[in-house]
């Protein structure tokens, strides 16, 4: 299960200060040094840990704990609120367009699971806020992308836009919003091309798809599973592409964390979905809250 190391070590070391009638400088100390290990095991950023552990240092040893007539509870209430803090705070919505159609341009690199998520965020649309997605085959570069995403439609039943591999994705993306414009699809997801790095031509190519669509959402779809790597990779795509989201896939399995615990604070843009599975209907807006809930038992 994801985070099942973290979770246990933050759950061990919580139970230790939690029933304490009085709570010394000492146990806040010897507490921290526990959940600072604890993170960084479960691969978070170490700049992210050191500012974590600061402000929980800071407010466990504050007034609101000290002058409490449960000081134990009261640290634990501390630790939840900034981990929901961490991880987003707020429950971060997805955006409409003023005038319809909404356009979210899907990105990430390959195999992290956007064409998958490409589907389950059209569901998702489709399902809970009664919407008619149209899903672009833009990732001309492999003609076995365009063939999942014409299945996953398939399956579905909601309609892929396509000109096979021949066409350049910037014009195809340009199409497809004639095409939903024409047919009242409200929504448009465009699956755009990956590769197994970062590199210049696909920030370009990524880059002119952007300006020339100007996507309401900008998705980064990265697997928790690459713990850091995740976090370079939401990095450098942000930098170049300024994101409004990313889509944190493979939750479902035993991540240790460190990517859904770092993302938000080292790129500032919120998880707004997780991936939980590999069907189409395994797709869960990411809630902070719940999260640190599930993390601290
Ligand atoms: P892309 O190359 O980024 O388009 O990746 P794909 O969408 O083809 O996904 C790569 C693999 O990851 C596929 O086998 C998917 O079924 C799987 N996958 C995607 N999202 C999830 C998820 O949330 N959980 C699990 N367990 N598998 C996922």
């Amino acid at each position: 299960m994801a985070f099942e190391g973290l979770a246990d070590r933050l759950q061990n070391t919580i139970q230790k200060i939690k029933g304490k009638g009085k709570v010394t400088e000492e146990d806040v100390k010897a507490m921290t040094r526990e959940i600072r290990l604890a993170l960084l095991e479960a691969d978070v950023n170490f700049k992210v840990v050191k500012d974590f552990i600061k402000r929980v240092k800071e407010r466990a040893v504050g007034q609101e704990v000290m002058k409490s007539l449960t000081p134990g509870q009261q640290v634990i209430k501390v630790v939840k609120e900034e981990l929901t803090e961490l991880m987003g705070g707020e429950q971060s919505k997805i955006a409409t367009a003023n005038r319809p159609p909404t356009v979210i341009m899907m990105v990430g690199l390959q195999g992290a699971g956007k064409t998958t998520t490409t589907g389950k965020l059209a569901n998702h649309l489709r399902k809970e806020h009664n919407r008619k997605p149209l899903l672009v085959a833009a990732d001309v570069y492999r003609p076995a992308a365009i063939n999942q995403l014409e299945t996953i439609g398939k399956q579905l039943d909601i309609p892929v836009y396509s000109e096979g591999t021949e066409a350049n994705p910037v014009d195809i993306a340009k199409q497809a919003i004639e095409e939903a414009k024409a047919n009242h699809n409200d929504y448009v997801i465009i699956d755009t091309a990956g590769r197994l790095h970062v590199d210049e031509h696909l920030m370009d190519e990524l880059q002119q798809i952007r300006d020339t669509v100007q996507p309401t959402e900008t998705f980064l779809v990265v697997d928790s599973m690459t713990g850091q790597d995740a976090v370079n990779v939401a990095e450098t795509f942000n930098n170049q592409l300024d994101l409004s989201g990313v889509v944190l896939t493979k939750l479902d399995g035993d991540t240790r964390g460190g990517a859904a615990l770092s993302i938000k604070a080292v790129t500032d843009k919120p998880i707004k979905f997780a991936g939980m599975g590999e069907k189409m209907d395994a797709l869960e807006p990411f809630h902070p809250e719940r999260m640190a809930s599930r993390i601290l038992g």
